[in-house]
């Protein structure tokens, strides 16, 4: 089981994925043909060479041609009037640059991929061309960026920690110190907020509408300000009129609306706190319908990446982005690609073992060194897909074994019975002893939640809990290692007070 508070931290650490699964392939399909009928109407306009028609096309593409390989600009698929002058790779106007990424020292180089659609899979990304273990392979930088849904209050400008004194005049939203604010107050002067980076004007704006004056009472970490969850949606929505080309980079990209108004209790959530919050307290209703709200809200919570610059590192915040080509990459348990976000928040995808010609570039949205059980969950409730990777189909987890308990009569080893996420029956394969699964759940989580109401110093503890959970725990358990590694750094940490 998943509670509330686990799966809204995972809401914000959300990765996109393109996904294999039937239903959602429907859901696209069915998406697709509205905006086709929308593109019909622009094409009768005669307005064929607007940017935002790149992104029509593309999915055209998809359901003229079927497949989209070795075709067009690698990255949208329509046919493209210009191509790489160095390796020749097709890439219309606006992809072009998208094509080139810079090495250390300052070495522009070409890199390996085009993104295909496959039916049945959806789109997904190949290597054109041997690529060796640690080469570039993109290099992406966010078209939005901004507070985390559940956050407490951040500076708006910098993300970094407020301590509620530094007001924005207009907005009463917080700023961390002068030296963000007068960065804000100069980009109002000169109009340059859009070329310095500058982000904070679009929800100013907003929040400057309200009639109750609005103000965070509490800035204390872990303190929700729910204000801030609109923040990052708005800044999103402001591209559709000032930024045309992410504005159609963005429309590719999955919200699973369907399967999300299926959480009721969430969309309720979302509805009140941010679509309501937006049209009717900042009035916004004439700019936003709803539905572009919440086509925002699933746009963040399926594609966004995590950013955590060093100094919010230090501070303990964090905030999200979104990636646009990042996020055409698919998830696999067993992925051959690893990304960086650097302190600038450019993103590199790395090569991590050798990938030949033609396989497709996977990257990891979720460590697997939770296990299975715990992974496959979160996989499912976050991005809306059961993983079909062989680490995931496999019990024994490739032999590691990092979930399985100990059999209480043989010591043999205890699994799951197959596979399913539905699956109610753990097995000892020794002994065929049967455990259910809600027992063998309850047993990780409360080993979890003693671990979070631990002092990081209490060697003591660490050790009685080592104790017991090697009588229960798999000797490769993925808990028992992290109480390993705990305890190595507790006993650390104790020798240097004493
Ligand atoms: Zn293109
Ligand atoms: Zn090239
Ligand atoms: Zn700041
Ligand atoms: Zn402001
Ligand atoms: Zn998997
Ligand atoms: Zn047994």
């Amino acid at each position: 089981m998943v509670g509330k508070n686990m799966k809204n931290n995972k809401v914000e650490t959300g990765k996109n994925e393109e996904t294999t699964d039937k239903r959602i392939e429907e859901t696209t399909d069915k998406r697709i043909e509205e905006r086709l009928t929308n593109e019909d109407d622009i094409c009768k306009n005669g307005k064929q060479e607007t940017v935002e028609n790149v992104s029509v096309q593309i999915v055209k593409g998809k359901i003229e041609n079927g497949l989209l390989d070795n075709s067009g600009c690698f990255l949208c698929g329509i046919k493209a009037e210009t191509s790489c002058p160095r390796c020749g790779v097709e890439a219309c106007s606006i992809h072009l640059s998208q094509h080139n990424g810079v090495q250390e020292g300052d070495e522009v180089v070409c890199l390996p991929f085009r993104v295909v659609w496959r039916e049945n899979v959806g789109r997904c990304v190949l290597a054109t061309r041997d690529i060796q273990p640690l080469e570039l392979i993109l290099q992406d930088k966010p078209v939005v960026l901004g507070p985390n849904y559940e956050t407490e209050a951040v500076c708006v400008n910098c993300l970094g920690r407020v301590d509620g004194t530094c007001i924005c005049e207009h907005c009463n939203l917080l700023f961390c110190g002068e030296t963000c604010k007068k960065s804000y107050e100069t980009s109002l002067q000169d109009n340059s907020s859009a070329t310095t980076g500058v982000l904070h004007a679009t929800e100013c704006a907003a929040f400057s509408q309200m009639e109750k004056k609005f103000c965070v009472e509490n800035v204390a970490p872990g303190t929700v300000a729910y204000e801030y969850g609109s923040i990052t949606v708005l800044r999103l929505l402001s591209l559709r009129d000032s930024a045309p080309a992410e504005w159609a980079r963005l429309q590719v990209l999955m919200d699973h609306d369907e399967e999300r108004r299926k959480e009721e209790v969430y969309w309720n959530m979302f509805q009140v706190n941010i679509v309501d919050f937006l049209r009717k307290r900042c009035k916004q209703a004439d700019k936003y319908s709803e539905e572009e709200i919440h086509w925002a809200i699933g746009i963040l919570r399926t594609n966004a990446a995590n950013v955590e610059r060093p100094y919010m590192a230090r501070q303990g915040t964090s905030g999200k982005a979104i990636y646009p080509t990042f996020s055409f990459f698919s998830h696999s348990c067993i992925c051959n690609a690893r990304y960086i976000i650097r302190p600038d928040d450019t993103m590199d995808l790395r090569a991590q073992v050798p990938i030949r010609q033609g396989e497709e570039i996977t990257i990891q949205y979720i460590s697997f060194l939770f296990g299975n059980v715990r992974r496959r969950t979160d996989i499912k409730n976050c991005w809306l897909f059961e993983c079909q990777c062989v680490r995931c189909q496999d019990v024994t987890e490739l032999g590691t074994f990092v979930s399985a308990l100990l059999c209480p009569k043989c010591e043999g080893s205890v699994l799951p019975k197959s596979s399913s996420l539905d699956e109610s029956e753990w097995e000892c394969i020794k002994c065929k002893n049967i455990i259910p699964d809600s027992e063998a759940i309850q047993i990780f989580s409360k080993l979890e939640k003693t671990m979070f109401d631990t002092f990081d110093t209490d060697v003591a503890k660490y050790e009685a809990l080592l104790e017991e959970y090697r009588k229960i725990l798999h000797p490769n358990h993925f808990q028992l290692i992290n109480l390993d590694l705990v305890l190595e750094v507790a006993t650390e940490i104790y020798l240097q007070i004493s």
